[in-house]
């Protein structure tokens, strides 16, 4: 019987989580929840000069508003400080690693002379069979590698690479303050915690051959390996600020849904034929590593904002509705305290839903709808509230008010009249009143917005603009 799946994201909280990372995140909740395995989340934070709070906090922030859950977790390397102190004295015990006095200068000396006889700089094992270990001299743990052959790493998506022993050196396993380094623990935690797929991006490629020498030096069964594409730029650089946000919650705060960035960011070298738009329970049924991309993934950001603009097209209201909600409070359309509930705030969506790409736009669309003033945009107000409007605005009024069911219909009827009666063309009463209503030029159909605010509203509105 096969062993269950069971996968990690083991993020550094050392800033925000990026785009990428939470591809990886994706890809490995994908492969786990496909398997009906497990997800388990593992903070890596045993670089405390590097390590913040606060970072551990936007990364469980981003997992949760994507709804990535984790199965086990988080744990902290910084916790289990423990197991990493034994594992390390299996190893010297072992005589499989070794305490080194070489100091940073000294190393520093050693690597610029070796730079400069155009060597790979590598540490050249001064301690590594030391009999009188010095006294009072601070000293880093270091493995003890072997000095030939090479590593084969199976890798799911690369098949076979082959590393040669010679080019690595003895890697420092433990810090002189005593805390553990990652390619260490990485080994230890993912072992100790019964990983069976190691699925990370494929900057950690190079790490791979000495991961693979410890899971061996510590008696580990090694896991299978799956490193993905980085995501590019479309200049194909790595992606950085310079292209866009590249932090989970900018897009949030940009308005993004989270199945949208999901969606787009599974994608995103991975295909399934040639379908776009997938729901999460299609993401699980069709992922397999079978049809993941080795080649970079070049991030587009009007195609996410396409997905993004699908997904608000899909969404119930009420849904979107508890997701826009944020969005009015911090576009200062509605206070933190607006006591509406979701079907009130969905009543704006209808309208709105083919009119923005973002939450961020919608948000911002329907102020005129949520707000008790209108705020007119001086341009439209000079423009289209002359005085020569306001007996055709009165005329709506009249039109209106004699009007029992306040149906698109009906109120197309009364705009229809009052254009024949007055000759004009139709843009002519519908534009003032559309600045009447809204404050500007641009808005939603006219009916609609009618429609949606209402008969006393929209009458409010208009004798309030006469
Ligand atoms: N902590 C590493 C990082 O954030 C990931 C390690 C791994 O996946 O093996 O890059």
């Amino acid at each position: 019987m096969s062993v269950p799946v069971k996968v990690r994201f083991a993020p550094s909280p050392t800033g925000y989580l990026h785009i990428g990372g939470v591809r990886t995140a994706l890809f490995n909740w994908l492969f786990a929840r496909n398997h009906g395995g497990k997800f388990i989340l593992r903070i890596e934070d045993t670089d405390l000069s590097r390590s913040t709070e606060e970072s551990i906090q936007e990364i469980l922030e981003s997992m949760r508003w994507l709804g990535l859950d984790w199965d086990e977790g988080p744990f902290r390397q910084t916790e289990r400080q423990e197991i990493y102190s034994q594992k390390v004295e299996q190893l010297v015990s072992a005589g499989k690693a070794y305490s080194c006095y070489c100091t940073p200068e000294e190393l520093d000396r050693k690597r610029s002379e070796a730079q400069k006889a155009g060597l790979k700089p590598k540490y050249d094992g001064t301690c590594r069979n030391l009999s009188d270990a010095p006294e009072g001299v601070p000293s880093v743990i270091r493995f003890k590698a072997p000095l030939e052959g090479s590593v084969v790493v199976e890798d799911l998506l690369r098949g076979k690479v082959v590393f040669d022993i010679t080019e690595l050196d003895d890697l420092i396993i433990q810090r002189t303050d005593g805390t553990p380094t990652y390619n260490f623990v990485v080994v230890v935690d993912d072992s100790e915690m019964g990983i069976t797929h190691v699925i990370r991006g494929d900057d950690h490629l190079s790490n791979t051959p000495r991961q693979c020498l410890l899971y061996d030096a510590l008696g580990y069964a090694r896991p299978q390996f799956s490193h993905i594409s980085m995501i590019l730029g479309q200049d194909k650089a790595r992606l950085s600020k310079r292209h866009g946000a590249t932090s989970a919650l900018a897009y949030r705060d940009m308005g993004y849904l989270p199945d949208a960035m999901i969606n787009y960011l599974a994608r995103l070298g991975w295909s399934h034929g040639d379908q776009e738009i997938f729901s999460i329970k299609e993401l699980i049924e069709h992922f397999s590593f079978d049809s993941v991309n080795t080649s970079a993934a070049i991030f587009d950001a009007d195609k996410l904002s396409w997905v993004n603009e699908q997904y608000i097209q899909s969404t119930p209201p009420e849904l979107l509705a508890q997701r826009l909600e944020p969005h009015l409070v911090t576009a200062g359309v509605l206070a933190k305290d607006h006591g509406l509930n979701m079907q009130e705030i969905a009543k704006v969506i209808p309208c709105l839903k083919g009119r923005a790409k973002t939450l961020k736009e919608m948000a911002e669309k329907s102020a005129f709808f949520f707000k008790k003033q209108v705020e007119f945009d001086e341009k439209a107000q000079s423009k289209f509230l002359t005085d020569e409007v306001k007996p055709l605005l009165e005329k709506v009024i009249t039109g209106f008010s004699a009007l029992d069911d306040f149906s698109s219909d009906k109120i197309e009827s009364v705009f229809k009249k009052i254009v024949e009666e007055e000759n004009l063309k139709l843009g002519k009463l519908a534009q003032p009143v559309r600045v009447a209503l809204t404050g500007t030029t641009v808005s939603p159909g006219i009916y609609d917005v009618i429609l949606l605010l209402g008969k006393e509203k929209t009458i409010k509105r208009l004798r309030d603009v006469i």
